[in-house]
C-alpha cells in the first residue's frame, strides 16, 4: 500500500517537473520573439580598441554589459570597471567575484553612498543630485589616467530601468564625452550605451514605477533605439558565471534574465543571445 501511494506520488511529482520544464521551454521560446535581428552588428563599426572602461554605479550592472566586455577584451582590449557606489558588505565582495571572473584587468570604486530604496522609487537622491560635479570629477580623473578609446555605460534618457543613479552616471558621462572631444588629450572616440529593442525593453524594464516616473521627468517615450548588436551566445558562461557572484541579488538578477540555471544552458544563450548598445563616436 504505502508503494503503491509512494509511487503514485513520484508520478504526480515528474508530471509537474515535466509540465514546468515545458512551460519554461514555451516560454523561452516566446521571448526569442523579442529580439530584433535586423540591428546591424558591431563587427565593422569600430576601429581597433585598445583600452575600454566600464562605468556603472553598482555592483552587479557590469554584468549586463560583459559580453562587450568580453568581446572586446577577445580583440585584445584592456578592460577596467569603474562603480560608483560602495554597497559595503557582502556586496563589494560580491562585484570583486563577478569583475575577475568577467576578466576585468582592474577594478575601482568612487565610494558614493547608494540611496535608500524608499528614496530611490520617489527619485529623492538629493546627495547624487548635490555631488554630480565629484562624480563628475572621479570619473574624469579615470577617464584621464586610463586613457580609454571606449566608455560603456547605460543611456541618458531612462538610465535602462529608470534607477535615477544610471541615468545621472549615463549623463555625466555623456557630457564628458561630448564636451571634452575638441581637447587635445582626451582620447575616448567611442561611447556604448546599453540599449534594447522596443520589444525587449517593454519586456524587461517597462513595467516598473521607476521606469514610467523617470519617462515622465525626462519626457521621453523610450530608450535610444540600439544602433549595434553583439551576438553573446559563446559568452553566457562566463557572464552566468559572474552572475552567480551576486549571491545576495540572485532573485534580481533572475528575474533580469541576467542569470540561469543549468537546466537552461542551451536554451538561455540561444534566446537572450545578444546584447544591443546605441554607439556615440566622436570625431
Ligand atoms: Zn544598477
Amino acid at each position: 500500500m504505502f508503494n503503491k501511494k509512494s509511487n503514485i506520488a513520484s508520478i504526480i511529482f515528474l508530471f509537474l517537473v515535466l509540465l514546468a520544464c515545458s512551460d519554461k521551454e514555451e516560454e523561452y521560446r516566446r521571448l526569442e520573439m523579442l529580439q530584433d535581428n535586423g540591428i546591424p552588428d558591431l563587427k565593422n563599426r569600430i576601429k581597433n580598441i585598445s583600452r575600454v572602461l566600464v562605468v556603472v554605479p553598482h555592483a552587479d550592472d557590469e554584468l549586463v554589459a560583459a559580453g562587450l566586455v568580453l568581446y572586446l577584451k577577445e580583440r585584445g582590449a584592456i578592460a577596467h570597471l569603474l562603480t560608483l557606489c560602495d554597497h559595503g558588505e557582502p556586496r563589494q565582495s560580491e562585484l570583486k567575484c563577478s569583475a575577475e571572473k568577467i576578466g576585468f584587468d582592474k577594478y575601482e570604486n568612487g565610494g558614493f553612498i547608494n540611496n535608500k530604496w524608499e528614496d530611490i522609487i520617489e527619485n529623492k537622491i538629493l546627495f547624487w543630485k548635490e555631488n554630480k560635479d565629484k562624480i563628475k570629477d572621479v570619473i574624469q580623473q579615470k577617464i584621464n589616467s586610463f586613457q580609454p578609446e571606449a566608455l560603456v555605460t547605460y543611456d541618458s534618457s531612462i538610465g535602462a530601468t529608470g534607477h535615477p543613479e544610471h541615468l545621472i552616471s549615463a549623463e555625466i558621462i555623456e557630457y564628458l564625452f561630448k564636451g571634452n572631444n575638441n581637447l587635445v588629450n582626451f582620447r575616448p572616440r567611442y561611447l556604448f550605451q546599453i540599449s534594447l529593442p522596443p520589444k525587449l525593453e517593454d519586456f524587461l524594464v517597462a513595467k516598473t514605477n521607476m521606469y514610467r516616473q523617470t519617462k515622465q521627468i525626462k519626457k521621453v517615450d523610450r530608450m535610444p533605439s540600439p544602433n549595434v548588436a553583439i551576438n553573446i551566445e559563446k559568452y553566457w558562461d562566463v557572464k552566468n558565471l559572474a552572475g552567480f557572484c551576486h549571491k545576495s541579488q540572485l532573485n534580481a538578477l533572475k528575474r533580469a534574465y541576467l542569470i540561469y540555471d543549468k537546466s537552461y544552458k542551451k536554451l538561455h544563450p540561444k534566446t537572450f543571445s545578444k546584447e544591443y548598445y546605441r554607439l556615440l563616436e566622436n570625431k
